[in-house]
Order: structure tokens, then sequence, then C-alpha cells
């Protein structure tokens, strides 16, 4: 009988080690804070594939996941800094406190670059964008063909970690531009349209090397609805 009880807690014990990495999705439960980690619209498996279910699960859980828990350590530290919405806490950098800047600037940067990034993707996406968009678009860059290549360049030409992005300036035009690490046009005080992650966790299981094919891929996915939104 004792030998039974015994087996029975061992098979317990490999039980809860086997089922815990599922207690670990909650990851921003770690570090209790003012930001949380935002609901993905869709499933891991949505965007294959293009984009594959284990790039997006350790993308969104453990990438985002710890820009999320280390943005709430830093504000953590300063009660008074947790009733700032993200926007405002990147849009002032120089104000917040030398010893979380820089941890702001790159959590926090995360934490806001990949926000966007899930809402302007979707299953069964891809496409052309719609009305006034579309016409901005083929005014300010020729035709959209040449706006994908356009971006496409830019986004090769970012050396080492970064992102992509489609802003409208200040004087209102249409502009490509690339970020390195976690910065984001938000850090100038400009909500950008839509951005494309190229930091290779973002590709390397699929794609390893070739970012050329991720890019064109990444194409299919994007959701033309959901940027239309931030665009207006
Ligand atoms: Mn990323």
């Amino acid at each position: 009988m004792k030998k039974i009880n015994k087996l029975f807690s061992l098979i317990c014990i490999v039980l809860i080690s086997v089922t815990m990495p599922i207690n670990y999705v909650k990851a921003t439960d770690k570090t209790e804070g003012p930001f949380k980690l935002p609901e993905l619209p869709y499933s891991y498996n949505a965007l294959e594939p293009y984009i594959d279910t284990k790039t997006m699960e350790i993308h969104y859980l453990k990438h985002h996941g710890t820009y999320v828990e280390k943005l709430n350590e830093a504000i953590n530290k300063y009660p008074e800094l947790k009733d700032k919405s993200i926007e405002d806490l990147l849009t002032n950098l120089e104000d917040l406190p030398d010893n979380i800047k820089e941890t702001v600037k790159n959590n926090g940067g995360g934490h806001y670059n990949h926000s966007l990034f899930w809402t302007i993707m979707g299953t069964g996406k891809g496409g052309e964008p719609k009305g006034e968009l579309k016409e901005d678009i083929e005014k300010t860059f020729g035709s959209f063909e040449e706006f994908k290549k356009q971006f496409k360049t830019t986004a090769l030409e970012r050396f080492g970690s970064g992102w992509t992005w489609l802003i409208k300036d200040k004087d209102g035009k249409l502009q490509i531009i690339s970020t390195a690490n976690q910065d984001s046009p938000i850090m100038s005080g400009i909500s950008p349209i839509m951005g494309l992650d190229v930091w290779e966790h973002a590709y390397y299981l699929k794609y390893q090397n070739k970012r050329g094919e991720y890019i064109d891929n990444w194409w299919n996915v994007v959701n033309w609805e959901g940027i239309q939104s931030s665009y207006t």
C-alpha cells in the first residue's frame, strides 16, 4: 500500500511538472503592475503557414511577456508613474528618473510596438489597402507594388534588430522609416500606422537568415482593415 501511495505521489509530481509550462502562459502575472500583456486577437496557428505557430507562441508569451514584466518592474519603483499610459511614458522619456529611463525605453517600446503588431495581422488577410489609405499610398509611392518594394528595402537595410514603419510625418505625408531595437515612432510623438518586426526572434525558426522571404510572406497576413483604423 505504501508503495502504491509513493507511486501515486510520484505520478502527481510528474503531472504537475508537465503541466507547469501552461501556468507560465500568464507571463505578466509574475510581476503585477499597471501594464498587461494584451490578448492576442487570434490563436497561435492563425498566421500559418506564413508565420509558424511556435514562433507566434514564443514571440507573444516570452518576448512580449517579458517586455511587460520588465516595464512593470521599473514602473513599480515609482508609484507616481503607474497611472501614465504607455504612449505618455514613451513620448516623455526624458522626464523619467535616470535609473529607469533605458528600461522603459526598451521594454515599454517593446510593449507598445508588439501591441500594435498583433493587431495589424490576421487569418486570411493580405491583399491591398482600400479607400483613402490606398489612394494616399499610391499618391506617395506611385503604386502599391512600389510601396511594398520600398518597405522591403528599408526592412532589409535595418542592420541587426529593429522595426520598419509606415508613418504619417508631422506634415501629414506618408513615410517609410526604420528604427533600431525597440525604438518606436511614438518616441518622437508619431503614432505609427503599421510596423514590421525584423528582429530575428520574429522569423528565425522558420526562415533562419532569410529575412527577405519572411517579409515577402508577411504581406499575406497583413490586416489592412485594422491598419485603416490607425491611419484615419
Ligand atoms: Mn518582436
